[in-house]
């Protein structure tokens, strides 16, 4: 059989084994409730008591959401050491999507108690620990013996975890701010749970992929076979070679594109702090007549063209597995006829208001968009000939982003020392996200993909945790540096801000490309 796993697994769907779009969907959901819930977090708890929030200061906040969204990638550590050892990587994600389940429950009671809220964040940072890094470990394994396809299918994973944040932040956000803090932190519950249950009555898919100690060694003679069949290749350079040196210079590789992609996350991830408040005060938002309408008929396309190309993958997945997972498909598909419900009432409701302003947090969803339109573009190249090598593709995305910079800091250049608000066009901030997104479609599946095939399947789901562990250090110094908004902005202002970080990940991306040659050596023959 060419891919892991079951029968079903080799019926294909867009060319990909079909268990690829069960995990997909699985991502989907989970992804749809952690960003859906972060979206609503900081303005929940800003919100004044008397509108049903916390009335916070919006410093205090911050750090609240700087440590938590740091801290959903510290456990992966944790969550991939125990599938390693004991759990397996199909029980591991049951066990996360279960406790992230639980945790958004919990803060959906927040109405009772303040620590119901706190204890949701804890079991949603911890069941994030045993679910990223494990799901994406599986991911990996579909691929042992067509090692030239993987960095596509991980590009199309990746396109199930954009597709869930899009849904997550339009419709918790919406239902979040409009109908109740309380619905919107339910509604990303009700998803995960959904998630959760279409992984369990699918997972048969994947054969022995995944499950602890009975495949292990199977899987072990798979990557065996993967690693003589490139060992032939380039025999003379390997026989000099011990397995063990092969082993840590690939691991030494692991280290440098996690160490790359903490400078990557760190300038990503001004999106949703310093770029969401360049949104709210220094971009001109108000729309009148023509305009106004203009963005309500695109914020529809916005909306239904994602949706209606994720329905059609959805399709193509119940054509090739129905017949013998029905009750998953039958699970998918009631939460698809609940998403599409939402969103047309949604729509509905904005056409019959008067919008004028475009909210701030609008931008943020961008980003998913893009990734959703553009991953299968991308996926074709990293297939095609012109697929440029890991380090060059890494180089290409953090250059991307530091363009993206530029076109804001490019924005900026009018607005005046130690100003608190101005009127740029919203086109640098639409610019500036497309380019971002196409730095990550080059950085962040591309090194999930790398990481799995570098990584000794015994410590695959711990050196998931490593690579996730960049983030974390990215999305705390990003929150830290972000913080210092105000006063660089006082002293040097907004263009030099951005300029800061068109800078860094520019003279990142570069080293990246000296340091090519160096890191396709360490990789003994993996591409
Ligand atoms: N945006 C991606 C996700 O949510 C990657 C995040 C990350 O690796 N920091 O899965």
């Amino acid at each position: 059989m060419l891919y892991g796993g079951s029968e079903v697994n080799q019926k294909l769907v867009l060319g990909h084994p079909s268990g690829l779009f069960v995990m997909f969907f699985t991502e989907m959901w989970e992804r749809f409730s952690y960003y859906g819930m972060r979206a609503l977090l900081v303005l929940f708890l800003v919100t004044s008591v008397i509108d049903n929030g916390w009335g916070w200061e919006r410093g205090e906040a911050l750090v609240l959401y700087g440590w938590y969204t740091g801290l959903v990638y510290l456990t992966p550590m944790l969550g991939g050491f125990v599938a390693d050892k004991f759990l397996g990587f199909k029980k591991a994600v049951v066990l996360g999507a279960f406790l992230m389940t639980l945790g958004h429950a919990s803060m959906a009671l927040e109405v009772f108690s303040n620590v119901f809220f706190f204890m949701g964040l804890g079991l949603i940072i911890l069941g994030n620990g045993f679910f990223k890094p494990n799901i994406a470990s599986i991911v990996g394994q579909l691929y042992t013996k067509v090692p030239e396809k993987r960095d596509a299918g991980f590009t199309i994973f990746y396109m199930g975890v954009n597709a869930g944040a899009f849904l997550g932040i339009l419709l918790c956000g919406y239902i979040g701010e409009k109908v109740g803090w309380h619905y919107g932190f339910s509604l990303a519950g009700i998803f995960m749970f959904f998630g959760m249950l279409q992984f369990y009555f699918a997972q048969g898919i994947f054969g022995k992929i995944g499950e602890f100690n009975k495949d292990i060694e199977d899987v072990d003679d798979a990557v065996e076979d993967a690693i003589d069949e490139v060992k032939e290749d380039v025999e003379e350079v390997i026989e000099k070679i011990s397995k063990s040196k092969v082993v840590k210079d690939r691991l030494v590789v692991i280290g440098i594109f996690t160490f790359f992609t903490i400078f990557f996350w760190w300038a990503f991830e001004q999106a949703g702090g310093s770029m969401t408040v360049f949104a709210k005060d220094y971009t001109n938002r108000v729309l009148e007549g023509g305009g106004a309408l203009t963005f309500k008929v695109f914020n529809t396309i916005l909306t239904v063209v994602p949706m209606m190309i994720i329905t059609w993958v959805l399709s193509l997945l119940f054509r090739q597995t129905f017949s013998k997972y029905a009750l998953s498909n039958i699970l998918l598909g009631t939460s698809f006829v609940i998403v599409w419900g939402f969103v047309i009432w949604m729509l509905i409701r904005e056409f019959s208001n008067e919008v004028t302003e475009v909210p701030a947090s609008w931008f943020s969803i961008l980003n998913s968009f893009y990734i959703i339109v553009f991953a299968p573009f991308f996926s074709k190249i990293w297939e095609s000939k012109y697929n440029p090598t890991g380090p060059v593709k890494f180089a290409i995305g953090l250059i991307l982003l530091g363009i993206g910079f530029a076109v804001l800091s490019f924005g900026s250049m009018n607005i005046p020392l130690n100003a608190k608000s101005a009127s740029v066009s919203m086109v640098f901030l639409v610019l500036a996200y497309f380019f971002h997104t196409m730095g990550e479609l080059c950085v962040s599946p591309v090194g999930t993909s790398y990481v799995s095939k570098l990584a000794p399947i015994k410590f695959l789901g711990l050196m998931f945790g490593v690579w996730y562990f960049s983030s974390f250090i990215a999305n705390l110094m990003a929150g830290i540096t972000g913080s210092y908004l105000d006063p660089i902005v006082e002293s040097y202002g907004m263009s030099f801000f951005f300029m800061i970080f068109t800078i860094i990940p520019c003279v990142a991306g570069l080293t990246m490309l000296v340091l090519n040659k160096t890191i396709i050596k360490l990789m003994h023959g993996i591409r």
